[in-house]
């Protein structure tokens, strides 16, 4: 991890929406999302679309 990159040039920088971490890929800032949060996320979406009822649906 880049952690103390020195003062980059002014351009255009997002931060990732899940982790508010910097972007700096352009494919990343296009996407709002760093890659591995992208992943994350969209393990996380099949999870909810597969699994549609939790434990508290479950319980209640
Ligand atoms: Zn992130």
């Amino acid at each position: 991890m880049a952690a103390t990159d020195e003062q980059p040039t002014v351009k255009l920088v997002v931060h990732c929406r899940r982790c508010h971490g910097w972007l700096l890929a352009a494919a990343s800032v296009s996407a709002g999302i760093g890659p591995r949060c992208a992943i994350a996320e969209r393990a996380e979406q099949r999870a909810a679309a597969a699994r549609p009822l939790t434990l508290f649906d479950v319980a209640a």
